[in-house]
């Protein structure tokens, strides 16, 4: 069986407990403003360009069966509704300026790059994530991969926005040793706002995945002006005191690495920035947050 993927990365400790490989999934059906991996919206694989890269060598010109990149007064103009995403012109390019997001990868080959970290999952508590983009939308590949990962004594996590039907997030719960579930917005209308969804179906899910007795761990997004406020700390202890197997708390607070991604998929128009938290604004969440449960709550 094959998925649509944009990255393996190994070393991870941020995913999960241990060392971890995380699967990156391509394809994600919310838009949240704050989003830093836009390369992950799209199920399809993306051409990415980077124009400040570009040094005008036209190398990509001849190359492209689709005639997609050109040069003009000097200049290289690339023409994305002409592009079939073939790869060749990536090859082409010395400066780095051309990218594939996202690539059609077996469970075979994924499982033979995540077995290659065994050692280092034994010897630290770790094992693999699934991540993305959101995994639910290729539940399929994301059950074959974990199941594959547990019947190998391999640890498994899945990082979800849990946005998804409760049938396909219970079978996938059921090959899952650990959810990571973003719960991103307490209140109903600013979830919609943000994030182009409501978060009926999410915090169903989130329910509904605990009552079968998966552990799990509550990650946060916080983005100044946006969700920092008392509504929403006050929701998260609610949300917290309802879930039996729930582990701890973690806040992400808002950053802007992937502002620049944006504008090498042409899609600087959706670019969003919010204020960028200082530490002393961070540990004010965290303790705002603590007033409303007793369990740990600490940065992701
Ligand atoms: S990926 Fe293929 S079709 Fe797209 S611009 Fe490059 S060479 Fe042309
Ligand atoms: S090959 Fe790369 S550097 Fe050369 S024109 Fe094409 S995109 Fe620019």
């Amino acid at each position: 069986m094959d998925g649509t993927i944009f990255n393996v990365q190994h070393f991870c400790v941020n995913d999960g407990p241990g060392i971890r490989t995380t699967v990156f999934f391509k394809g994600c059906p919310l838009r949240c403003a704050w989003c830093h991996n836009p390369e992950s919206h799209k199920i399809q694989r993306e051409l990415m360009y980077d124009a400040e890269r570009c040094v005008g060598c036209a190398r990509c010109v001849s190359l492209c069966p689709k005639g997609a990149h050109r040069i003009e007064n000097g200049t290289h103009i690339f023409d994305r509704s002409l592009c079939g995403v073939c790869g060749e012109c990536v090859y082409a390019c010395l400066s780095d300026a051309l990218e594939i997001a996202g690539e059609r990868r077996s469970v075979d080959e994924i499982m033979s790059e995540v077995r290659k970290d065994a050692i280092f999952y034994r010897n630290s508590g770790g094992g693999m994530t699934l991540s993305g983009g959101e995994p639910l939308m290729q539940s399929e590949f994301a059950i074959a991969l974990l199941s594959l990962a547990r019947a190998e004594g391999i640890h498994t996590a899945v990082e979800t926005c849990a946005y998804a039907s409760e049938e396909t997030i219970l079978s996938v719960a059921k090959h899952t040793d650990l959810f990571l579930f973003d719960w991103k917005c307490t209140n109903e209308a600013l979830h919609l706002k943000y994030t182009g969804v409501d978060n009926k179906e999410i915090r169903r899910n989130i329910l509904a995945v605990d009552a079968m007795g998966v552990k799990s761990i509550l990650r946060c997004p916080i983005i100044p002006g946006v969700n920092d406020t008392e509504e929403h700390f006050k929701g998260i202890g609610a949300l917290a005191a309802r879930l039996k197997n729930l582990l701890r708390i973690e806040i992400e607070p808002y950053h802007s690495l992937g502002v620049h991604k944006y504008g090498r998929l042409d899609r600087a128009d959706d670019t969003r920035e919010f204020g960028i938290p200082d530490a002393e604004q961070t540990e004010g969440w965290i303790a705002r947050i603590r007033a409303y449960t007793d369990l740990e709550v600490r940065l992701a």
